[in-house]
């Protein structure tokens, strides 16, 4: 994943002179995997790696700072000198040991950069490129598949998903991600394989999803889990019975935010007559089992609720619609509600009707000053309690729906509720 505060260039240039050196010093040493996957489909890699003959002692050697993360598996990261370096993980050429719990080899052989190739998940994720001649070298047809469009494991497909559970999951998000074809082999074996995702902890699983869910293709890469059948193994099997209309409008949604298709794919779970923040519920069932943050989860909630409420706006409420609309998460919302316009059959436009309302409405109209306190609450003689908060409600939700407008209309309204409530 991008490392913060680096900068293109100079993540670049680091990386080269972290060859250089390993290379002055006497090693072999490459770029490998992601970047130049990346590299040759002319994007910006998040980060580099280095994989390298020398062994992490060698490593350490080499360069004045270094954190070794992960020595005994060859790995030692080394820190660039200036922030925008970022920093650039060195991993010697290594073998993977047995896998003994379907996620982690349990021990690691060094050997050549040929070898190492063969234990990395697809072709297009095992090249390695000589930034100082400026040279790929691929011993497992990476290049060939990119430029075919295929996403291929390396070997045979059945063993290394065997291995390793989690690159089924990976096979989709760069499938989806890149927009690659799952070669025939690779996707059969993990349909034949699905059910063991379960091996993997959820938060990987859920790590992974929010890769996926948050891209663009995210279209691509739900259609992959269902064909796949990892969707059911996910804890997220609930969402395999998202309503067609969410599904349609995955590839509409613009705002790169996994929340946002959650909420879609999860608005089959909300119970309509709870109020949205209320706790509890198959949906937060949901987020708390893929343990997501609270924050995702209470949001997701929030859109999921939303949603089903401005389905129909002009018949809301405007006491329920206005606090919508005023809060902070509104733009993620309302770009969900236009991907849904944008993908049904018939033409509901949800979306635009809002928008014409909030051309006509000002932020004082949409979320106004309250017009009464508890002090005047308290003034009328009202004891502190249940009927205290119910009051100051009762009149917020007539400013909200316009019936009272000043403050003096507010007061002679809770007068006249504070009256009723004694009678
Ligand atoms: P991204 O960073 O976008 O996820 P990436 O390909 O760089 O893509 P990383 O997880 O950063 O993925 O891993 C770097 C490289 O390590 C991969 O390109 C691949 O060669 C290898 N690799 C990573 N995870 C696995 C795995 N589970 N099984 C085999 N090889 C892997
Ligand atoms: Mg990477």
């Amino acid at each position: 994943m991008a490392q913060t505060g680096t900068d293109p260039i100079q993540q670049r240039e680091f990386a080269f002179r972290v060859v250089q050196r390993l290379r002055d010093a006497g090693y072999e040493s490459l770029w490998a995997g992601g970047c130049v996957r990346d590299a040759l489909l002319d994007r910006q890699p998040d980060d580099y790696d280095v994989a390298t003959s020398a062994t992490p002692e060698q490593v350490m050697q080499v360069f004045r700072r270094t954190i070794p993360v992960g020595v005994s598996f060859g790995v030692v990261m080394v820190p660039g000198r200036k922030p925008g370096d970022g920093q650039i993980e060195v991993a010697t050429f290594r073998a993977d040991g047995d896998y003994l719990d379907g996620r982690h080899p349990a021990d690691v052989v060094f050997c050549s950069a040929e070898e190492d190739a063969q234990r990395r998940d697809f072709t297009i994720n095992g090249m390695f490129f000589d930034p100082i001649e400026e040279r790929v070298i691929d011993y497992v047809g990476g290049q060939d598949d990119l430029k075919a469009g295929i996403l291929r494991a390396i070997g045979n497909p059945e063993d290394r998903f065997t291995e390793d559970k989690l690159r089924m999951l990976r096979a989709v998000r760069f499938a989806a991600t890149y927009e690659l074809e799952m070669d025939a082999a690779t996707k059969s074996a993990i349909q034949r394989l699905h059910a063991d995702l379960i091996q993997v902890s959820v938060e990987r699983i859920a790590q992974e999803l929010r890769r996926m869910l948050s891209h663009s293709t995210r279209h691509i890469a739900f259609e992959y889990l269902q064909d796949t059948q990892l969707l059911k193994v996910i804890c997220a099997g609930e969402l395999a019975n998202a309503n067609s209309q969410a599904v349609n409008a995955l590839r509409h949604l613009r705002m790169p935010r996994f929340e946002s298709a959650f909420a879609l794919l999860g608005g089959h779970l909300i119970d309509p007559d709870q109020p949205p923040g209320k706790r509890g519920g198959p949906l937060q069932d949901l987020c708390r089992g893929l343990k997501l943050s609270n924050t995702e989860t209470s949001d997701i909630s929030w859109l999921a609720h939303s949603l089903f409420q401005i389905a129909a706006p002009s018949e809301l409420p405007l006491h329920q619609l206005k606090p919508i609309l005023a809060d902070p998460r509104y733009k993620l919302l309302i770009d969900i509600s236009k991907a849904v316009d944008a993908g049904a059959s018939s033409a509901p436009d949800a979306a635009r009707w809002i928008e014409h309302y909030l051309s006509d409405t000002t932020e004082q109209q949409l979320n106004p000053q309250p017009l009464v306190s508890g002090g005047d609450i308290e003034s009328l003689g009202v004891p502190k309690g249940p009927v205290f908060a119910k009051l100051l409600q009762e009149v917020r939700r007539a400013q909200l729906d316009e019936e009272v407008g000043t403050r003096e209309e507010g007061l002679a309204l809770l007068q006249r509720l504070a009256e009723s409530r004694q009678d």
